[in-house]
C-alpha cells in the first residue's frame, strides 16, 4: 500500500528509461527489422495457407503493434506531461511518421484477409482463438472495400482532401479568441476559458459567454458551414456511392459494430424522452427564481456548496467505493498508484483535462489527472481509474482484442463514477452538498445523452439535406428546429444558437461519433438500475462484460449478460433512472 497517497507525476520508466536511451533507439531499429521480416513472408499468403502459418502472421503483427504502441505511448505521454517540451514534440512527430510508414508496409495483410474467400476465412478464424473477433470484424468491411489501387488513391487524396479540410477547420477555430467584460475588465479568452462562464452563478455572465461564443462562430458561420457541406458530401461520395453503405450513418454503425436498427431505436427513445429534461429545466427555473429558463442557464449552478477533498481523501474515497462493489476493482485501481502510472499534479505546460491510456494487455495503464480538490475532480479520478480497471480486467486477451469497442468504452468509467456518487451520497450529511451532486448528475446526463442524441439527429438530417443542395442558412434553420424540438416550451432560445452546429468539432471530424456518448451513458444507467435491483447476483455479469474487453461484438457481450440492446424498453430503463432522480429533486423544498 502506498499510503499516504501523494500528488505526483508519473514514471514512464516501464516504457523507456528516457529520451536519448539506447533502449528507445533500439526499438526503432527492431521495429523496422520486424516489419522487413513480415514483408518477406508475403508470398506465403495464399487461400490454402495452413492454420499455423497464418497464426504466425498474426503473432508477428501483434509484436510489431506492441512495439509501435510502446513508442507511441512514450512519445504521447511525455508530451502530455509537458506540452512545451521540444524534445517531446519532436519525438511525437518522429514516431507519427515512422508508425504511419510501417502501417503502409503491413497493410497488405489486412487487405489480403478481407479479400479471402469465406470458406478459408472460416477455417482460419476457427483456429484463431482469441483473435477470432478481431479477424471477423475486419471482414465486416469486405463488401465495402475497394481494390488495392483504389484504396491507395482514397488514402492519398484524403491527406489533402477531407483530412486537410478537417485540419483547416481546427486551425481556423483554434485561433479564435473571445472577449468578455468581467468585473469591469475586458478579458481575452480561449473557448475553454470562456465556457467556464456557462456555469457561473452570475446570469449576465452566462448569457454574455454564449453570445460571445456564437458572435465569433457566427461571423465565420458561412465559411465554416461550407467546410461542413464539403465534408458531408465527401462522406456520402465515399461511404454511400463508392463503398455502397445503405446510408451515411451505416458506415459509422458498422465501425462500432452496432446494427442500424439499434441506433435508430436509441435515437427514437431519446427523442421520446426530451420531455423529461424539459421537466428538469422547469425545475431549474424554479430554483433559479425565473419564470422560464434561458438556453444560457441550462448549466447554471443551483447550490453554491464548495466542498473540497484533499488528494489522499479522494484516493481513499474512490478506492473504498470500488472495494464496496468488489475487492478486485480496488486492487486493480491500487496498482495504478503502486506502479507510479498516475500523474495527478497540476503543472505548468502539462496537458489539461484527464485521460487513461492503455498500451498493452499486460501493462498497467497510465492515468493523467489535474487534481484540484473539487467534487468533480474526485469523480474524474473514479472515471479514469474505471477505464484502467476495464482494460486490466481484459488483460487475458490479445493486443487486438483487449480494448473495449467504442460503444462499451465508457462502461467501467461511468459505472465507477456512479459507485462513487452512491458512496458520497450515503455519507454526506450536508443537504446542500447532496443537492448539488444530484443536480450535477442530471446536468451531466443532459449533456451526454439528450444533447448528443440531438446532434446525431441533426447530422442524420443534414447529411440528407446537403445532397439536396441545402444552403448553409437552410442547415442553420434545420438546426434551430432541432433545438426547438429538444427544448419545447421549457427553454427560451436566443437566435445566435443557429450557429451552434458549426462549433461542434465532432460532427466535422468523426461523423456520427456523438451517439456513442448517449449509448454508453444510457447503458450504464440501465445497468446500474439492474445492479440496485439484483445486488450480488448482478456483479459477476458486470465483471463478465468488462473482462470481455473487445473480444466479442458489443451486442453479444451484452446479451451474454442478459441485456438486449435491440429493445426500446432497455433504453427506456436508462431514462427511468433519471426520472427517479428527477422525482427526488422535485420533492425537495426550493431554496433561493
Ligand atoms: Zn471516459
Amino acid at each position: 500500500m502506498t499510503l499516504p497517497y501523494t500528488q505526483t507525476r508519473w514514471s514512464l520508466a516501464d516504457l523507456f528509461p528516457g529520451y536519448g536511451s539506447p533502449e528507445l533507439e533500439a526499438t526503432f531499429t527492431e521495429l523496422d527489422a520486424r516489419v522487413a521480416e513480415f514483408e518477406t513472408k508475403r508470398p506465403e499468403l495464399s487461400p490454402q495457407i495452413p492454420d499455423a502459418a497464418f497464426m504466425d502472421f498474426v503473432a508477428r503483427l501483434e509484436q510489431v503493434n506492441e512495439l509501435g504502441s510502446r513508442l507511441y505511448a512514450f512519445a504521447g505521454l511525455s508530451f502530455s506531461a509537458d506540452t512545451q517540451d521540444q524534445t517531446a514534440q519532436t519525438l511525437v512527430a518522429r514516431v507519427d511518421q515512422f508508425v504511419a510508414e510501417l502501417q503502409n508496409r503491413v497493410l497488405f495483410f489486412s487487405l489480403w484477409w478481407k479479400e479471402l474467400d469465406d470458406e478459408n476465412a472460416s477455417r482460419l478464424m476457427a483456429a484463431s482463438g482469441d483473435y477470432r473477433y478481431w479477424l471477423e470484424e475486419m471482414r465486416h468491411f469486405k463488401p465495402h472495400t475497394l481494390t488495392e489501387p483504389e484504396e491507395k488513391i482514397i488514402n492519398i487524396k484524403n491527406v489533402t482532401g477531407s483530412n486537410a479540410l478537417g485540419n483547416l477547420y481546427d486551425s481556423i477555430t483554434n485561433r479564435y479568441t473571445f472577449k468578455m467584460t468581467v468585473d469591469g475588465e475586458v478579458k481575452e479568452l480561449t473557448r475553454g476559458e470562456l465556457m467556464v462562464y456557462a456555469r457561473h452563478h452570475d446570469a449576465d455572465l452566462r448569457a454574455a459567454a454564449y453570445q460571445e461564443l456564437y458572435r465569433v462562430y457566427g461571423e465565420e458561420g458561412p465559411i465554416l458551414g461550407q467546410i461542413y457541406q464539403t465534408l458531408v458530401r465527401d462522406w456520402r461520395n465515399e461511404q454511400v456511392d463508392l463503398r455502397h453503405f445503405g446510408s451515411p450513418i451505416s458506415a459509422r454503425n458498422l465501425a462500432n459494430d452496432i446494427p442500424d436498427p439499434v441506433v435508430d431505436t436509441l435515437l427514437d427513445v431519446s427523442e421520446r424522452n426530451a420531455g423529461l429534461f424539459q421537466r428538469f429545466f422547469n425545475l431549474k427555473a424554479r430554483w433559479l427564481g425565473v419564470p422560464r429558463l434561458r438556453r444560457y442557464d441550462i448549466y447554471a449552478p443551483v447550490a453554491k456548496s464548495d466542498k473540497r477533498y484533499d488528494y489522499p481523501q479522494a484516493a481513499e474515497l474512490v478506492l473504498d467505493s470500488f472495494k464496496e462493489f468488489h475487492p478486485r476493482l480496488a486492487e486493480l485501481a491500487q496498482r495504478v498508484f503502486d506502479d507510479d502510472h498516475l500523474d495527478s499534479e497540476v503543472r505548468k505546460g502539462k496537458r489539461g483535462g484527464a485521460f487513461c491510456y492503455s498500451i498493452a494487455p499486460k501493462m498497467t495503464p497510465y492515468v493523467l489527472l489535474n487534481y484540484q480538490g473539487r467534487a468533480e475532480d474526485v469523480a474524474t479520478m473514479a472515471h479514469e481509474l474505471g477505464h484502467a480497471i476495464h482494460s486490466m480486467l481484459a488483460s487475458e486477451h490479445s493486443l487486438f482484442t483487449f480494448h473495449a469497442s467504442l460503444p462499451l468504452a465508457e462502461t467501467a468509467s461511468t459505472f465507477g463514477e456512479m459507485m462513487l456518487i452512491d458512496r458520497l451520497l450515503a455519507q454526506e450529511g450536508d443537504e446542500s452538498v447532496r443537492r448539488d451532486m444530484l443536480f450535477r448528475q442530471v446536468d451531466d446526463a443532459y449533456a451526454t445523452i439528450l444533447r448528443q442524441s440531438y446532434f446525431a439527429l441533426f447530422e442524420r438530417q443534414a447529411h440528407e439535406m446537403v445532397v439536396q443542395n441545402a444552403s448553409v442558412d437552410d442547415l442553420s434553420a434545420a438546426y434551430m428546429d432541432n433545438l426547438k424540438r429538444q427544448f419545447g416550451e421549457a427553454v427560451e432560445l436566443g437566435d445566435e444558437f443557429r450557429w451552434e452546429w458549426v462549433s461542434i468539432p465532432h460532427i466535422y471530424q468523426v461523423p456520427f461519433y456523438v451517439y456513442a456518448y448517449a449509448f454508453g451513458q444510457l447503458l450504464v444507467l440501465s445497468m446500474y438500475q439492474q445492479y440496485r435491483a439484483e445486488g450480488e447476483a448482478f456483479k459477476p455479469r458486470y465483471l463478465g462484460i468488462l473482462s470481455a474487453g473487445g473480444s466479442e461484438a458489443p451486442a453479444r457481450v451484452l446479451s451474454q449478460a442478459g441485456i438486449d440492446i435491440h429493445s426500446a424498453d432497455f433504453w427506456q430503463g436508462g431514462f427511468n433512472v433519471l426520472a427517479a432522480l428527477l422525482d427526488q429533486l422535485e420533492a425537495l423544498p426550493v431554496i433561493h
